[in-house]
C-alpha cells in the first residue's frame, strides 16, 4: 500500500507544475519540481531534501526546510487522496500531531469527516510548512450499542 500512495505521490508532484511552487521560488519552479519528484520518489526524508535544496538552489537553511517539509507533505496528502479515491473512499480526516498543532491545522481538524471533494475551513494546503496528513476512507462507525444496522 505504501508503495501505491508513494506513486500516486509522485506522480501529482510531477504534476503539480509551477502553480504552487512558485510561491517559493519563482525563478527555478521546474528544477525544484524534479527536485522534490525525485525526494518523493527515492522516500528522502525531510533532512535531506533540505540539504538538496540549500545546495542547488542556494536557498536558506530555513526556506530550503521550509519548503522540502511542505512540498513533500503536499505531494503525499494528495497522492493519497487520490489512491483513495480510486478505491472507493469518500471521506477524509485532517490530522495533526501534537508537535505540529497551529491554529489553522486545528481548525481543519475540528471540522471531522468532510466528503473526499470538499475543502478544509482554512483550505486543503492551509500553510507552509504544514506537516499534518489525511486520514483517507469510510467514516468510522460511531459505537452502535443497539447494533440495528
Ligand atoms: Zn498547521
Amino acid at each position: 500500500m505504501r508503495g501505491v500512495v508513494d506513486r500516486a505521490a509522485v506522480k501529482y508532484a510531477k504534476e503539480r507544475g509551477a502553480e504552487l511552487i512558485k510561491d517559493f521560488a519563482k525563478s527555478t519552479p521546474e528544477m525544484l519540481r524534479v527536485t522534490v519528484s525525485q525526494a518523493i520518489e527515492e522516500g528522502w526524508s525531510s533532512g535531506r531534501l533540505r540539504d538538496a535544496l540549500r545546495e542547488n538552489y542556494a536557498f536558506s537553511p530555513v526556506r530550503a526546510l521550509s519548503i522540502a517539509r511542505t512540498e513533500t507533505a503536499v505531494a503525499r496528502r494528495r497522492g493519497g487522496k487520490d489512491t483513495a479515491r480510486a478505491a472507493g473512499a469518500e471521506q477524509k480526516h485532517w490530522q495533526v500531531s501534537d508537535d505540529d498543532a497551529c491554529a489553522l491545522c486545528m481548525n481543519n481538524q475540528a471540522a471531522g469527516w468532510i466528503g473526499i471533494d470538499e475543502e478544509f475551513p482554512e483550505g486543503d494546503d492551509p500553510h507552509p510548512n504544514c506537516t499534518a496528513t489525511l486520514s483517507i476512507g469510510p467514516k468510522p462507525e460511531p459505537d452502535d450499542p443497539d447494533g440495528d444496522d
